[in-house]
């Protein structure tokens, strides 16, 4: 049968050109956060999330139709400058890997390593307002001070008890080429990470 040769030559190439236009090293995003901090599931996707638009909105302005930094146009946009790697990403698959490191110093390091590689990277430092509390130091976590006349609550901790601990939670890496990424949380990479 003629015909059906031909149709299984034309699946052959077309096979052969998919694989050919896929790219030998993808570009991707890693997001990583510290499982040590034992958050919960949803502050975990907030913490990931800021820090992948972070990469972004780190480099851009808010720009406005009539030029102006806070106009009252109804037109506004982004204009972020790019590398190379961020706009082959932006066009693609939005590639995004989520990894764990087990302490605040692997994941200041997996940042520093990336910096140094050149490769976009963002820090989240959470406020602490909803988790990451300790103990008032004022009040020694009364929420009030006994000794001072009429001050019935702690000024400091606003009668809480607690005050809030900035804590640093997640960091991006890339979007880049996942070779250079892999360097430092691939599986032989420099930092230990895990899977969530
Ligand atoms: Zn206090």
């Amino acid at each position: 049968m003629p015909e059906r040769d031909h149709s299984d030559l034309r699946d052959a190439a077309e096979g052969l050109l998919r694989a050919l236009e896929e790219p030998k090293d993808p570009i991707k995003q890693v997001l990583v956060y510290r499982r040590d901090l034992k958050m919960r599931k949803g502050k975990i996707a907030a913490q990931v999330a800021h820090a992948s638009m972070k990469v972004f909105f780190d480099r851009c302005e808010v720009q406005t139709s009539d030029g102006s930094d806070l106009g009252v146009e109804d037109e506004y946009w982004l204009d972020i400058p790019l590398t190379a790697e961020m706009a082959e990403w932006v066009r693609g698959l939005f590639t995004k890997i989520v990894l764990t490191v087990d302490s605040e110093e692997d994941l200041l390091r997996a940042k520093a390593l990336a910096d140094e590689a050149g490769i976009p990277t963002a820090l989240i430092t959470d406020a602490g307002r909803t988790e990451f509390k300790a103990k008032c130091e004022w009040c020694g976590g009364l929420g009030h001070i006994p000794d001072v006349m009429g001050a019935p609550i702690c000024g400091y901790c606003e009668g809480t008890g607690k005050v809030s601990v900035p804590t640093n939670t997640a960091i991006a890496i890339g979007p880049a080429k996942a070779s250079e990424i892999d360097k430092i949380t691939g599986p032989e990479g420099t930092v230990p990470v895990r899977l969530p």
